[in-house]
């Protein structure tokens, strides 16, 4: 029987267009495959473009006593990332922006045990450095004051500009990344009907189809995943005293404060604030959220006029493979069944991981890499790059 709608044949289609599908899907044609990413939304408007931009390199799961292989994993991402950042690694990422070379450790009290293990671990050994108070100098402005107690360690963990490196991602591939109208699923044969308003219909046949789809990779009744949430919040106004990129350590194995900082599209400083305040800030809503930030940052840093600050908040779900009792998973999570996968990265920084074992999954299963004329999509819609939260319109800053 003739087809409904012309058909385009596809190695790999990739369903999602956050970093798991963008650094994938880049991976996957710089090694000859023809691979076409489907995003329904904009690119990044998941997870991705709240994220903080820390390539982590280990110290989070230092601190959560995760030390094995996979704490070792993470360990190689920031070598991995600034490679890549340089044009010498996988992918060629040039063009996306560093916006600090590394991340700062603040503890305010003498260590508890906890902590003297995580100083003391082995995966932290050469990727932490004490700055000596002497140096008050090389310590970050928001900390470099007299009434400043406490210890501060330089991290091995660099942060991104992610906006940036989503574009980079797409301008080398945007051929290959359509906009598809409503989520797309393929059938049981595997075809993913490509449909948009005042388009032809298409009918996509890939060999594999690789859902990096984040939450919505929940339409895959055999890939469980588990949902994380958080509460986090933004702060801007005049006083605040410069970029700061650090977490502050409390007494639990997530950070008390994570703090990292980016330029609205006016130009304002604005403080990004996660950790251990956005974990337990579901519990809270957006007053109470706020007070309990003003009331932080009072105590972390009081030489600080807070009280011109303006702050925002916004929940938004993690999304990862499941865990047995929901734990933080260290690894990226891939799920299989017959020709389709699910994936999460876990993090971030772990993009490159995941877009490594799922093209030796495909070469392992017998993918072989074809050409694929995409000629035959030039005209059709291309998805947007998101906005990050500081430039949210719907959210409400006092
Ligand atoms: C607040 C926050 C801060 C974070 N900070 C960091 C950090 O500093 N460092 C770090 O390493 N990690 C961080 N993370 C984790 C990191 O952001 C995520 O692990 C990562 O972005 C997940 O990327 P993804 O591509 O899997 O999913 P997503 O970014 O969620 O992308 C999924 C995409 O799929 C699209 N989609 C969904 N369903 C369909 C469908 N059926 N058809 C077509 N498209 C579909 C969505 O529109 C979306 O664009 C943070 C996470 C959060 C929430």
């Amino acid at each position: 029987m003739k087809p409904l709608h012309p058909v385009l044949n596809v190695d790999v289609a990739i369903i999602g267009g956050g970093i798991a599908g963008l650094w994938l899907l880049a991976r996957l044609r710089q090694h000859g495959y023809g691979a076409l990413l489907i995003e329904n939304q904009r690119l990044g408007a998941g997870q991705t473009l709240c994220a903080q931009g820390i390539i982590h390199g280990g110290a989070k799961y230092s601190l959560g006593g995760q030390l094995g292989a996979s704490a070792t994993a993470i360990a190689g991402m920031p070598e991995a990332w600034r490679r890549c950042l340089r044009g010498e690694g996988d992918l060629d990422l040039r063009a996306a922006r560093l916006l600090a070379d590394h991340q700062y450790l603040w503890a305010t009290r003498a260590p508890t045990s906890r902590l003297a293990a995580f100083f003391a671990s082995k995966l932290m050994r050469g990727r932490m450095e004490k700055i000596a108070e002497a140096d008050i100098d090389d310590y970050p402005p928001a900390l470099r004051h007299p009434h400043f107690r406490g210890a501060v360690y330089r991290l091995d963990e660099p942060i991104v500009d992610v906006t940036s490196v989503l574009a980079a991602l797409v301008e080398r591939h945007r051929e290959a990344i359509i906009l598809h109208q409503g989520p797309a699923m393929p059938t049981a044969e595997g075809t993913v009907t490509l449909r948009y308003a005042g388009q032809r219909t298409w009918a996509i046949r890939p060999v594999y189809t690789v859902f990096a789809a984040g939450a919505g990779n929940a339409v895959l009744p055999w890939a469980t995943l588990q949902l994380r949430p958080l509460h986090m919040v933004m702060a801007r106004g005049p006083t605040l005293p410069g970029p700061l990129y650090a977490h502050c350590l409390g007494a639990s194995d997530v950070p008390r404060l994570t703090v990292t900082s980016h330029h609205d599209a006016g130009g304002r400083l604005v403080w990004y604030l996660g950790g251990g305040l956005a974990e337990e800030g579901v519990q809270r809503d957006r007053y109470d959220q706020i007070q309990v930030a003003r009331r932080e940052l009072k105590a972390l840093l009081p030489w600080v006029d807070w009280s011109p600050a303006e702050f925002a908040t916004f929940t938004v779900q993690r999304a990862e493979a499941h865990q047995l009792q929901g734990i933080r998973p260290a690894e990226p999570g891939i799920f299989r069944n017959e020709r389709v996968l699910a994936a999460w990265p876990t993090k971030l920084a772990l993009a490159p991981l995941l877009a490594e074992r799922i093209e030796e999954m495909l070469r392992t299963l017998g993918a072989r890499p074809r050409r694929v004329n995409l000629r035959v999509l030039a005209d059709w819609p291309r998805p947007e790059i998101a906005v990050p939260p500081w430039d949210r319109e719907d959210l409400e800053w006092s």
